[in-house]
């Protein structure tokens, strides 16, 4: 097989009389939103504040090999552009305040919020496109090792 061609890792499947389920993709999103690992929910998925580790610790799936890129600052501008625009109309309509007043709420709440969110939000998407099976191809993923994760 060349090295050009996407990667598709499995996690190991039961035998077909086998008990053990696959993990569905909301429980790999859910796993990765805590910071663990999307296969197992064991080993720890980040290396640091956003850089993923290369493989789980404990079940050895290769979280390093998921390139979320842009997604994870999309969806999380996407989910505070909406809760503070909300906020922000709720709080026209009840009170009338000064620019100034809004803007000491509403610029700390955002980044506040973009913060919080933005590491929960690449744990679920790199625990989505695990279960997708979304991984860059081999030859790529040697080649930018050296390079920072967002
Ligand atoms: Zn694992």
């Amino acid at each position: 097989m060349p090295d050009s061609l996407p990667i598709r890792w499995q996690p190991e499947r039961p035998e077909p009389g086998d008990k053990v389920p696959t993990v569905p993709a909301i429980a790999a999103m859910l796993r990765g939103a805590r910071g663990l690992c999307p296969n197992c929910g064991k080993g720890r998925l980040f290396a640091g504040w956003l850089r993923v580790r290369p493989f789980c610790a404990c079940c050895h799936a290769p979280v390093g090999e998921i390139r979320a890129d842009d997604a994870p600052p999309y969806f999380t501008v996407f989910i505070v552009a909406h809760v503070v625009i909300a906020g922000q109309v709720a709080l026209e309509r009840f009170a009338l305040l000064s620019v100034a007043t809004e803007m000491a709420i509403f610029l700390p709440g955002t980044l506040a919020l973009v913060v919080i969110l933005i590491r929960p939000v690449k744990g679920a998407t790199v625990g989505l496109m695990m279960k997708l099976g979304m991984m860059k191809p081999h030859a790529e993923s040697r080649a930018g090792e050296n390079h920072s994760d967002d």
